[in-house]
């Protein structure tokens, strides 16, 4: 039987192949493979606002739960599930705002819509549907949201999940190539225009993401390695 090897808290810098056989350079080492699957996600390249976010604010913004705390007054921006997510949990312990730009709140998965709903019910969480954000300003130490319809709000941090973005760079540094919207070529097996090189999960998708599509590339991506 092969043994199977992990390696955590390493980050992978390229891939290059050569006579057949993969180099993945790292940044604790170098491994060989005949076969190689990126499935790197989108959230190392997260999505951030058109608008300028002014370097006083950068502590109080982020875009994950990464620096939220509890007793604040934080406002969520984003319309999807991990919006939602995020707007819920934090409500346990924080005043939470969530905003969206559109007056529906469609595109989540009818068991967060349930919930938002709910918790927008319950008084746990507000909603400010259909309005754009038009910049974000520091007044006396807090967050000054202006939207566009006029009207502006106080917050002590927000937490943007407007998605996240294909790391083109890294993957062309892998060998992929990408088509006219910079997003990677591959075909019905995930595999890429290099024989062998595999892409899987978020990173596969144009938008959003599941985890049981995600096992479902990994399930049809080792079936083709193994030729079934
Ligand atoms: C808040 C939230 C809630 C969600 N809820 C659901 C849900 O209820 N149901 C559902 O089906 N899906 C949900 N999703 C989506 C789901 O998490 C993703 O679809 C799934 O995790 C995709 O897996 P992935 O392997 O493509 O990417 P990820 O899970 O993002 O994993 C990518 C991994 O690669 C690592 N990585 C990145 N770059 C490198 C590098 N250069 N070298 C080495 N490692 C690297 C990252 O650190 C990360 O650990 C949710 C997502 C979020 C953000």
């Amino acid at each position: 039987m092969r043994k199977l090897s992990s390696k955590f808290n390493c980050e992978v810098q390229k891939v290059v192949k050569e006579d057949n056989v993969f180099t993945v350079e790292s940044s604790c080492g170098t491994y060989k493979s005949y076969h190689v699957i990126v499935s790197i996600g989108r959230m190392g390249k997260p999505n951030k606002p058109s608008y300028k976010i002014p370097p006083s604010l950068r502590s109080p913004v982020g875009y994950n739960l990464d620096k939220c705390g509890n007793g604040e007054n934080v406002l969520v921006v984003g319309g999807g599930d991990s919006a939602i997510e995020y707007a819920c949990d934090l409500s346990d312990t924080n005043e939470v705002t969530l905003t969206y730009r559109r007056n529906d709140l469609t595109r989540p998965n009818p068991t967060n819509q349930e919930m938002i709903y709910q918790y927008v019910e319950d008084d746990r969480v507000t909603l400010k549907l259909g309005v754009d954000i038009e910049d974000v300003e520091s007044v006396e130490g807090q967050i000054q949201v202006n939207y566009a319809d006029g009207t502006h709000e106080v917050y002590d941090r927000i937490v943007y999940a407007i998605g996240g973005t294909t790391p083109k760079d890294f993957l062309k540094a892998c060998g992929f190539t990408l088509d006219e919207l910079g997003e990677p070529i591959f075909d019905e097996n995930y595999e890429s225009e290099v024989k062998g090189l595999y892409l899987a999960g978020d990173i596969a998708f144009a938008s959003g993401g599941s985890i049981a599509i995600a096992l479902n590339h990994g399930y049809r991506i080792v079936s083709h390695i193994l030729g079934k």
